[in-house]
């Protein structure tokens, strides 16, 4: 190994590779070789905690040799195929499984991450309505939404710092409060006006985090505030999307987070964890209704959409086997331990002084600090907690001022109290 490759201070900058969401001046990149379970390492054989389960995406650990074993296979195999006109056993393997999960929807379209999900989510609702003549464009979302960061999924998301530079090209939309544990009756309400307003023929659909805005600072609300608003679409023929890229596959401690609802969605989008952390993949779901208005002798009626990788066959192999490993190894007993520990640590962290908030959800607790500065994504607070993490060999990412563990689901007891105790330590230190 070059001399180079050892300092990892030294490797950002001389490396030609641009990082997401990093200001590049100065980042330190830290170079990891190897994965497994929980953990992560780098080149000097120094270990981490991966507690934000490599950006939401790690369900069942690291290199889990039983999905890193059906792509190997599957490479060897067919590693893909034009989906145009051609089919192969993974696809259908994979939408019977995840159908099976999403009994109301009959349909599956495959694309490759989370915003092109909800890109796929967002045309296929445009065209639902256009395929029946019906001029509808207006979408409702979250004022604090995050749901990518294509120009479509850029859109329907929050006008804050991530969108700034763009936000002259973004479509317009029309923004409702984001529920919380206060202001349930006046979103609830202001969905109602709006919908008086455009007298329901504009609205295309509503789009919506279930439960938890991630990527706002993990924002959590009630499903009976998300049940409301999903029936008051129902009553109104407006169609609802869950946007379950984050909150899918058991992280709110059940299947999805609309498995809360009694009223169900009728678009799903799925990304992150679907391949249990493998592979670039995504599905979008829907009801048999939607698919029918895209059924046509007219040519143009053909749902205008799909990417060169659509339904890669080792993402396919690699999301069946995941699937497969929530019942070979009981993974919702570790999501509910997972869920017991957090509960546990929110209660001893409650009336710290540092502490604004804590919000937890199945495996996901948020604690949100006070400070002096307008909380924000670009709260210095947030550098300094990752540093201080890092140092400990605790991955942590916090977003602005909220710092947050969203960890794979097999990470032991141990693990997790290491975690608690270095944030413990960090509200004592800072
Ligand atoms: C991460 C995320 C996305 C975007 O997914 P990418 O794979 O990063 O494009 C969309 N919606 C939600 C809710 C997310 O958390």
């Amino acid at each position: 190994m070059s001399a180079l490759i050892q300092n990892s201070k030294l490797k950002s900058k001389n490396s030609p590779v641009w990082h997401p969401y990093t200001q590049m001046k100065n980042a330190e990149i830290i170079p990891i070789v190897r994965g497994e379970g929980t953990y992560l390492y780098d080149e000097n054989g120094e270990q981490y905690i991966d507690a934000v389960a490599s950006w939401w995406t790690n369900l069942h650990g690291h290199a889990h040799p039983v999905i890193a074993n059906a792509i190997a296979e599957q490479a060897k195999k067919l590693e893909h195929v034009i989906f145009a006109g051609f089919t192969h056993e993974p696809a259908e393997q994979l939408a019977e499984q995840l159908l099976k999960r999403i009994p109301y929807h009959n349909k599956i379209f495959y694309s490759d991450n989370g915003s092109t999900a909800v890109e796929v989510a967002i045309k296929m609702a445009l065209q639902y309505w256009s395929n029946q003549g019906e001029v509808r464009k207006k979408i409702i979302c979250f004022r604090d939404a995050y749901h990518g960061d294509t120009f479509g999924s850029m859109s329907v998301s929050a006008r804050g710092v991530f969108t700034q530079p763009f936000q002259n090209l973004l479509f317009d939309v029309v923004f409702i409060d984001t529920p919380n544990n206060e202001n349930e009756i006046e979103v609830v309400e202001q969905l109602n006006s709006e919908i008086r307003k455009f007298r329901n023929s504009e609205i295309a659909a509503f789009i919506f985090e279930p439960l938890i805005l991630g990527s706002a600072g993990m924002l959590m609300y009630s499903e009976s505030a998300l049940d409301k608003l999903i029936s008051i679409c129902k009553q109104n023929n407006i169609l609802t999307i869950a946007d379950e890229v984050m909150t899918g596959f058991g992280r709110t401690g059940k299947f999805l987070a609309t498995d809360y609802c009694e009223n169900k969605p009728d678009i799903v989008c799925l990304s992150k964890g679907i391949t249990g952390g493998f592979l670039p993949f995504a599905a979008t779901t829907c009801t048999q209704k939607i698919y029918d208005v895209f059924l046509s002798d007219e040519k143009y009626k053909l749902f205008f959409h799909g990417h060169s990788y659509t339904a890669n066959p080792l993402g396919c192999v690699a999301a069946v086997a995941s699937i497969d490993l929530f019942e070979t190894e009981n993974t919702f007993e570790n999501i509910s331990r997972i869920e017991f520990h957090h509960s546990k640590f929110a209660e001893n962290l409650k009336g710290n002084a540092r502490v604004k908030e804590i919000r937890m959800r199945g495996t996901i607790v948020a604690i949100e600090l006070k400070t002096d500065e307008s909380s924000g994504y670009l709260n210095n607070i947030r550098d300094k907690a990752y540093q201080f993490f890092i140092q400990q060999k605790i991955i942590l990412r916090p977003l602005g001022n909220v710092i947050y563990i969203l960890p794979p689901y097999c990470i032991s007891d141990a693990d997790l109290k290491k975690v608690y105790t270095a944030i413990c330590d960090f509200l004592k230190e800072t």
